[in-house]
């Protein structure tokens, strides 16, 4: 099998979480890889970042391209306050997406226990519906990414791509999409008729490459990098490119192990991973 080039192939922030965004840019662009979705937490002062316009000068002098800012999303709550507090939330992320020239803002659409997880769906469709006419403002799109199961008590009541279509096919908005991400999906036996179907009705946006380690150690930060777990990756590439996808491949990992390596040793493990086994 031919290796992969890295003309496709795509970073998120958060894999190198011990980087700033400046680290992150200057280390990705001279291993070659193409382009960088950006995590909140590096842009915004208040969880840490360096603010919006040094991150726009910063990621513009990069050269790289920007597929993703992560993440929006999570329009659940037990009252209408909060759910308004959301979606002012998101529409501030879509303009510093739009500044920082990504082409879509990811949704973790959220889930609160107590909530029903019917209502949970319901309140998710309104607050991606109250926020589309800002994102056809701002040309920045939206893009559900369903989270795997185990995350429907508090984070994502969007579990499956059936019901991120369900979404899509409800509100049919030109700026409204679904992310797929390995992690989350690969387990799911109709995923490649809804990868086909999200390619025929054009909402299929991004797409994060990571491993399921069979053996988990923590819900949210033991991630595999690609090659250490069980998902077909290649699999899905191939479902995903045949599907008419051609963006960005975006390496996804959060992962405490990898985290605590030397990020330029783990940077190149990450490229050899990519050209070997993605
Ligand atoms: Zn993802």
């Amino acid at each position: 099998m031919p290796l992969n080039d890295l003309s496709q192939c795509a970073v998120h922030t958060m894999t190198n979480k011990p980087w700033s965004l400046r680290q992150c840019c200057d280390a990705y662009a001279a291993a070659g890889v193409a382009a960088i979705s950006i995590w909140r937490n590096t842009v915004a002062p208040e969880e840490g970042g360096v603010g919006l316009e040094e991150a726009v000068k910063t990621v513009k002098g990069s050269g790289l391209a920007v597929p993703a800012y992560v993440r929006g999303g999570f329009f659940t709550a037990l009252d209408d306050a909060d759910r308004q507090k959301a979606i002012d939330h998101n529409k501030t992320m879509l303009d510093e997406a739009a500044a920082l020239g990504a082409g879509q803002v990811v949704l973790v659409v959220g889930a609160t226990p107590g909530l029903p997880l019917a209502e949970a769906r319901k309140q998710v469709s309104d607050g991606i519906a109250a926020c589309l006419d800002h994102a056809q403002q701002v040309d920045v799109k939206l893009s559900i990414e369903p989270l795997h199961p185990m995350y429907a008590g508090d984070k994502s009541c969007v579990n499956r791509m059936a019901e991120a279509r369900a979404i899509c096919e409800a509100l049919r908005h030109p700026m409204l999409g679904i992310a797929v991400d390995v992690y989350h999906v690969w387990w799911d036996p109709d995923l490649e008729r809804e990868i086909e179907l999200a390619g025929q009705q054009g909402t299929l946006l991004g797409f994060h490459v990571c491993d399921w380690r069979v053996n988990t150690r923590h819900l949210l930060t033991d991630r595999g990098l690609m090659g250490d777990g069980c998902a077909d990756i290649a699999g899905i590439r191939a479902m995903v490119e045949r599907a008419g996808f051609d963006g960005f491949n975006e390496v996804e990992v959060f992962s405490e192990h990898y985290w605590a390596m030397d990020q330029h040793d783990y940077l190149a493990l990450i490229a050899e991973r990519y050209r070997t086994v993605t």
